[in-house]
């Protein structure tokens, strides 16, 4: 929107009002048999938002520190991220199901991966559709998808998991992330961008989850039937006019720190989505509008803009200033810069039995020993120590001369991987 950004705090408070109109929404789902039929698009994001807000007082405080710097490096050219690299981001989808329909297939998930990879780089053909005075904002943010070829403890994955579960319908307190309220638990979030499949209740396409809040709970949730697109993949199982994989493009910009483009402020045209070249707009569009639609006395909503709530037809394009803002949380420092550095998207090699990298003893209380091929260099191996959940374990150093001292590792069971640039062998480990 064309107005002065406000600070974050007002742009956090925003989400306030939401948070009575929509409590309903927020009451857990249970015994639901059908799908709620799904009218028109509506997002659980901000909702979601509110409710964590109101839960965790130190999320606004993470929240604005990384709005801060948002605006500083925007403020700031030289300082923002070159958009001549690709930001390459692997992703895990995790597939939900409590009925053969809702098992999505594999080719139904890269179907969307297919969808987001154009939407994020400008390639999808509709983009020429853009009316002609915003047809110079059209922007190929340069971000890449790929389904993760290994997992947080380094095994080979394709990405893709699906699990049965006695859930029949979901809601918005985020039970589908975690494996112990029949979902399934987030990979390493500062890693991998995790996405939930599932039968998602209470009319909504889906929900995201901003930077800044819970790493438990980081990523995106959408409707199992508004996953993927008929136009890539014919026989997958689609809901009405949201079946282009749109929904995924909207929630993974919310992940990437975009607001709804009309900035949740229900038509009064003072809300912001902290975007300087989005026109201000009234409230959402829904359907397939005829441009121009004005409200706030702009020149013609950017309904066609991935932010706005209309169907996937009919949005097709992101502007500069929400790439911009998005590639803000890859820069030194961001959000997000983490995935920068993530193996996930590189298939692991096993090292062949008789080279093989092991160590010794195990259980162990104190001291791994590597145990090396013969002649080989022991500074050139990396080992790393993870729990079985994928996080990294920092209380743990190799020396480089074929030892690491495990005794500041809490009991238990871990992963270790050894390996000299793409060879890596992989073991479990007992601290004891
Ligand atoms: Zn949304």
């Amino acid at each position: 929107m064309n107005k002065l950004y406000f600070s974050a705090l007002a742009l956090l408070a925003s989400a306030a009002p939401a948070l009575a109109q929509d409590a309903q929404r927020l009451a857990p789902v249970t015994g639901m048999e059908t799908t709620t039929p799904i009218t028109h698009r509506a997002c659980g994001t901000m909702e979601v938002l509110a409710a964590q807000l109101a839960a965790d007082p130190a999320q606004a405080q993470r929240m604005a520190r990384i709005e801060a710097q948002t605006q500083q490096l925007l403020a700031n050219p030289a300082l923002q991220r070159s958009t001549a690299g690709t930001v390459i981001i692997p992703v895990v989808v995790h597939v939900l199901y409590n009925t053969a329909a809702q098992n999505i297939s594999d080719a139904q998930v890269q179907s969307q991966i297919a969808v987001l990879n154009e939407d994020y780089q400008k390639l999808n053909a509709d983009y020429t559709k853009t009316p002609g005075i915003y047809a110079g904002l059209v922007a190929n943010v340069n971000v890449q998808f790929v389904l993760a070829k290994r997992t947080p403890t380094g095994a080979a994955t394709t990405g893709i998991i699906h699990k049965a579960t006695k859930t029949s319908s979901w809601s918005t307190n985020d039970a589908v992330k975690n494996s112990k309220r029949g979902g399934d638990d987030a990979w390493d979030a500062t890693k991998y961008l995790n996405l939930w499949a599932c039968n998602l209740g209470q009319g909504l396409l889906g929900y995201a989850q901003f930077p800044g809040g819970s790493a438990s709970t980081d990523g995106v949730v959408i409707l199992y039937s508004a996953f993927g697109s008929r136009a890539k993949y014919a026989a997958g199982t689609y809901t009405s006019t949201y079946d282009l994989g749109r929904t995924a493009t909207h929630e993974v910009g919310h992940w990437l720190n975009l607001r709804h483009i009309w900035g949740d402020d229900s038509g009064a045209c003072t809300g912001s989505d902290q975007v300087a070249d989005t026109p201000n707009q009234g409230a959402e569009n829904y359907g397939c509008p005829a441009f121009p639609h004005v409200s706030c006395s702009n020149s013609g909503d950017m309904s066609m803009n991935y932010m706005d709530y209309t169907d996937d037809a009919c949005m097709y394009m992101f502007s500069t200033g929400q790439s911009q803002r998005m590639n803000a949380l890859f820069a030194a420092g961001g959000a997000r810069v983490g995935l920068l550095t993530s193996p996930g998207g590189t298939a692991p090699r096993t090292l062949a039995t008789s080279s093989a990298a092991s160590f010794y003893p195990n259980p162990a209380a104190d001291v791994l020993t590597l145990d090396l091929p013969r002649g080989a260099d022991a500074a050139r191996y990396a080992v790393r120590v993870y729990d079985l959940t994928g996080h990294e374990m920092t209380q743990v150093r190799y020396d480089g001369r074929g030892q690491m001292r495990v005794s500041d590792l809490p009991k238990g069971l871990y992963y270790v991987t050894i390996g000299t640039g793409a060879e890596v062998s992989r073991q479990r480990f007992e601290k004891e």
